[in-house]
């Protein structure tokens, strides 16, 4: 497995490899690896030639109060699970690397991006679309693969990929949980003991919501605040939204007919967690 820290070499490298035939998998990632991730790099090594893997903590995607600087970082034992998981290439950039001096472009999905987590993380998706669009135009895959996890992320990133005729195919991988059901996450690391036991009521308020609506309830009303019941059932949560939206336009909707997407993220302590499961077909 080889390691890359510039732009330039990772596409001399890969020019070079394109030109010979090979198909190359990309998995952007921000570091320090779970099984989520794993999933995904296994997944790319599996369907193509060359599995890239990126490794970059995206400052532009962080507010000014968030927890960029104190985002978990341990590059050693990402580059063991990587190889582990079957990547052939690592993208290890500096941050100069990838906003150098006089960096002036960004690219913004509209519309899709003023909901859900953009509502309380404005300019969140501005950074992740720029950086996403760098890394493609530096690694050139065939295929991406991104986790259902972030479930607003991908939207956005197929519209742009949609939108600018980026030549790249998306694919949307599901969401690796803990045995006890909690969406894992690099954030979950930031959990005290007492909020790591009641942090997979996130999970059980959206499995709550997929039997209410099995059982014929559509009024989104009535879901979200059952699921919000049961959440601030434990005492150290913070609800930033529970949505019900169209899984494809993220458009809020009232009545839950077809394929719906439950999202919510939930301040637990002082870690923000996101969650969320698609209803296939409604009812
Ligand atoms: P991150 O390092 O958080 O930017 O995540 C990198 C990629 O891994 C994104 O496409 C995420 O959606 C995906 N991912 C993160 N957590 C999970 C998970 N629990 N299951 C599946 N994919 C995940």
């Amino acid at each position: 497995m080889k390691v890359f820290k510039t732009v330039k070499t990772i596409q001399d490298y890969i020019k070079l490899k394109k030109c010979r035939g090979s198909s190359i998998g990309f998995v952007p990632t921000m570091g320090y690896l779970h099984e989520g991730h794993l999933s995904l790099i296994r997944r790319a090594h599996k369907e193509n030639d060359i599995s890239v893997v990126s490794i970059f903590v995206n400052p532009t995607q962080f507010g000014p109060k968030e927890d960029y600087k104190k985002y978990p970082r341990d590059f050693k034992r990402d580059e063991k699970l990587s190889k582990q998981a079957g990547a052939d290439l690592i993208f290890y950039p500096k941050v100069r690397e990838i906003y150098p001096e006089g960096y002036r472009t960004y690219v913004d999905v509209k519309d899709i991006t003023g909901t859900l987590c953009g509502a309380s993380r404005p300019g969140h998706f501005t950074g992740v679309s720029t950086v996403v669009a760098k890394l493609f135009n530096t690694v050139q895959p065939d295929v991406a693969y991104f986790g259902q996890k972030d479930a607003q992320q991908a939207v956005v990133i197929k519209q742009m990929v949609r939108d600018i005729n980026m030549d790249v195919k998306i694919k949307v991988m599901p969401i690796v949980r803990e045995a006890n059901g909690l969406a894992m996450s690099s954030r979950n690391r930031y959990l005290s003991a007492k909020e790591r036991i009641d942090a997979p009521v996130l999970y059980e308020s959206l499995k709550l919501a997929r039997r209410l609506i099995k059982a014929g309830v559509q009024d989104v009303r009535s879901i979200r605040s059952q699921m919000s019941r049961i959440i601030r059932s434990k005492g150290s949560m913070r609800i930033e939204y529970i949505s019900i939206v169209d899984k494809d336009n993220l458009k809020e909707i009232k009545r839950v007919k077809k394929d719906a997407l439950i999202a919510l993220a939930v301040k637990v302590g002082k870690t923000r967690l996101i969650d969320n499961i698609v209803i296939k077909g409604g009812i």
